[in-house]
């Protein structure tokens, strides 16, 4: 793979991957409720499947399972000493499901350690992050996504370390509600973030496509840098727009979840709202990482011409529907 992400999002829109920790929780191999990612050593194999998943849809970055694989997460289950195990088996797992053929992008997530203007945590925040990059640039990653920060205050610690590598840096944040914890609009945070030279920003997680949207618009009007949009697919709903709200979470959402059709209707308005890098988060599986490859003219809308036989019909799809007619 020889063009960087930021070569290639001059070319166009750059297609994400979908969500490793509730695909791999539905799958078995995942903890609902502390959602640290010992699988990258105890499963590698369910985690390079998904890996190869993503990448078979369309997806053009594979993001290193690296989502709460900071010391203090990886304590909460006694797993703190194989912080550096946890971190570079992920790295070198998502490096060979990709096999040259899609970019790897290291990660780094919120570590509910940060406190607004308290300098201990600040320090703590920046040591978790550090560690965690060191890891991780031990195998190498082609870029960082820092993601699903509530605190625009925490994503610029994470921003400021991932930096130091001297690689192009993606940053998104989570919303709640119109504002991130620490008080700023979507607008308001992706300024700051380009501001401190991040290379792409956006959101992700916590929304669905469709209280996502006017988030992500908000941020293309606010800055000049490519923006990024990851939902989930999860529905929402107006009392509870985020999906860790829904009583349904962590482990009863499988009636929440969205269908291809919506991720892939998503994909399409992103585009045309001027969103550069459009992936999924939470709850997106191949099906729907495969429906926005489509939709972004990645994959074809086919993969072979099938015959249909009319008077011997398989299925109501193939009697009165055909995929090619909707
Ligand atoms: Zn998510």
């Amino acid at each position: 793979m020889s063009k960087s992400i930021l070569e290639r999002l001059k070319e166009g829109v750059v297609l994400g991957d979908g969500g490793y920790l509730l695909a791999l929780e539905s799958r078995g191999y995942v903890q609902a409720g502390p959602f640290t990612p010992e699988v990258t050593i105890e499963h590698p194999n369910a985690l390079r499947a998904l890996h190869e998943e993503f990448l078979h849809a369309g997806a053009e970055v594979l993001q290193t399972l690296t989502f709460y694989a900071s010391e203090n997460k990886l304590a909460q289950i006694g797993y703190a000493n194989r912080l550096g195990e946890i971190n570079r088996a992920a790295v070198k797992i998502a490096r060979e499901a990709a096999s040259g053929k899609a970019l790897v992008a290291g990660d780094l997530c919120l570590t509910w350690k940060y406190k607004e203007g308290d300098s201990r945590s600040i320090d703590d925040c920046r040591r978790l992050f550090d560690t965690q990059i060191g890891y991780q640039m031990e195998v190498g990653v082609d870029f960082f996504i820092c993601e699903t920060f509530l605190w625009v205050g925490e994503a610029l610690i994470a921003l400021k370390c991932a930096k130091k590598t001297g690689l192009p840096v993606m940053v998104t944040l989570a919303f709640e509600g119109p504002k991130t914890r620490d008080g700023k609009t979507p607008g308001e945070a992706a300024k700051i973030l380009e501001g401190a030279g991040a290379d792409i920003v956006g959101t992700n997680c916590w929304k669905d496509p469709y209280y996502m949207l006017p988030i992500v618009e908000e941020i293309r009007r606010a800055v000049n840098c490519y923006v990024a949009a990851q939902p989930v697919a999860y529905r929402c709903t107006p009392e509870v727009p985020f999906f860790t709200g829904l009583k349904a979470f962590p482990d009863k959402l499988d009636p929440f979840q969205l269908t291809r059709y919506e991720l892939g209707d998503f994909a399409k308005r992103a585009l045309d709202l001027g969103v550069n890098y459009i992936g999924g988060c939470c709850g997106c599986e191949g099906s729907h990482i495969r429906q926005m490859a489509r939709v972004l003219g990645k994959v074809p809308l086919e993969e072979r011409e099938w015959a249909i036989d009319y008077q011997h019909p398989q299925s109501a799809t193939e009697a009165y529907k055909t995929l090619r007619e909707r």
